[in-house]
This record gives C-alpha cells, structure tokens and sequence, in this order.
C-alpha cells in the first residue's frame, strides 16, 4: 500500500471505552470512532468526506460550519492507512464492522466502501458492511445490489428523519428521491441480498436481526415528530415491512429531542 501523508491529531476515550481518533491527511480530517463491542467484533464508524456541506438541519456540522466549505472524498488508501494505525495501537479483534455513519455521504463516496472492503478483508477473519444514507440518488442502489450479488456483506440505513417529502426536504435539502421511491430500492436491495446465502450468513453472524436494512428516524420537537408523520410512518412500514430503528437526537443549539420520543418507540 502507498504511503500517504496523514497524522495523527487527537484520540479521545469515553468512559465505556468508546474512542474517537482524529487524523489530518493532505485533504483534510478523517474521524474514526472505534467503539468496542461486546461480542468481540470491532465496529468502526467511518466516514465518507472530509468535511460536509449538505447542511442537514439536525447536524452538528451544519450549526458550526461553512457551507462553502469543500466536501472531499476520501480515497480508500488513505481511510486504510488511517485504520491501520488504529489496529496497531491495540485492536485484537479478528471481526470487525466498518459503519460508514460518520461525516458525509456514503452515497456520494459510494466506492470507496468496495475499494476499502478489498483492502482491508485480509486483516480480519470476518468484515461486514453498513452504511446510513440520505439518499441523495437512487443511482447508487444498483450499485449496491451488484456487490450483494457477488457476496459482498453490506447492509443499508436509510436515514428517513420524515415520510413527508416537503417536510423531509426541509430536514435534509440535498435529498434527491421521495420516500416511497427510497423505501422501493431499499426492498429491492433487500430481496438481492437475501438472495445470497453469503451475505446472509454474515447478516446472522453479525447482527441480531440480520435484515439488511433498516430505516433510522430521529424524533426532533416541533420538526418531524407530528402525528401525520407517526401515521405515515406506521402506513409506511405496514406496506413495506422493513425494520424502524429510532435514533436518539443530540440536541443541537437549535432543536431538541422531541418529548414524544418514547411514544414512537
Ligand atoms: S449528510 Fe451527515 S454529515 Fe452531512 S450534513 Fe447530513 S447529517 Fe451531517
């Protein structure tokens, strides 16, 4: 693997032993957070830019940053140099789970998820996929279902945060599909990688349920949490049967969790 330039500026540890590294490389940041989990497999949330400029009204970096700011792409060589660093400084565990849930949008960065899967598979006995999208385009989708086609482990969270497209739209500007159309190639990914007993024995090895995706909703007061939207997500997920996670919110300046929270649960 080419050496490329990158440092190490900070690793952080919280109390449960969770650590955040913080890496500069020529292009710009890279966050990793390793958290440990129980079961002996190392998840790693990973990201897919730099920086990010979608400007998600619920997102830290949007309340913070500069939307003129540049969204790079990291290359898989520099994201697998950053980790290697981590697996050298104590990581024993022979499975891990590379989350791409951290900054940016994997949809937008799509193959640097198969380029880092071919480097790094060698380094563990077991390596499974996940990555949470926006859905900026549904183009990636088939993508996504030609690598579960050839085995390759990855599982899909569509980040819905509302059904309703106008509303959604105003959560998330840099959506580019309605929900039904998301949630549609979502089944349909879902079905090709059901379809291949690979993928579905890494599904059950790493994940209680192994359903290949899931939709993630954060509750926000007084932005998402109304009862159109709890009908529609409840029409929604009778049609589509596919599993709903909530997503506890971190309270930004702005907005806070919403207190209905534990209703929707
Ligand atoms: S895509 Fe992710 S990182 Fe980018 S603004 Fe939205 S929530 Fe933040």
């Amino acid at each position: 693997m080419a050496n490329h330039i990158i440092s190490l500026h900070g690793r952080f540890r919280d109390e449960d032993g969770t650590e955040k590294y913080v890496f500069e490389s020529g292009d710009g940041i890279i966050e990793i957070t390793h958290v440990k989990n129980k079961g002996g497999i190392a998840v790693f949330c990973l990201p897919t830019h730099h920086y990010c400029n979608l400007g998600c009204k619920f997102c830290h970096l949007t309340e913070e940053g500069d939307r003129s700011k540049p969204m790079n792409p990291i290359k898989a060589e520099v994201l697998a140099e950053a980790l290697a660093h981590i697996l050298n400084v104590g990581v024993k565990d022979d499975r891990a789970l590379f989350s791409f849930m951290g900054v940016g949008e994997p949809f937008l960065n799509i193959h640097l998820i198969h380029n880092l899967y071919e480097i790094m598979k060698e380094k563990f006995v077991e390596l499974s996929l996940a990555l949470a999208t926006m859905i900026t385009s549904s183009k990636p989708f088939e993508i996504c279902r030609e690598w579960v086609k050839g085995g390759v482990p990855l599982r899909i969270h569509f980040s819905m945060h509302s059904p309703l497209d106008k509303q959604r739209l105003t959560i998330i500007p840099a959506s580019a599909v309605t929900v039904v159309d998301a949630v549609t190639a979502l089944v349909s990914f879902k079905e090709e990688a059901q379809s291949s007993a690979e993928v579905m024995a890494n599904m059950t090895s790493f994940h209680e349920d192994p359903t290949p995706v899931e939709i993630h909703y954060t509750v926000i007061a007084g932005v998402n949490d109304s009862d159109e939207e709890l009908a529609e997500v409840i029409a929604l997920g009778q049609k589509f049967q596919v599993p709903f996670k909530i997503i506890k919110f971190n309270p930004t300046k702005e907005l806070a969790r919403s207190s209905k929270e534990e209703y929707w649960l």
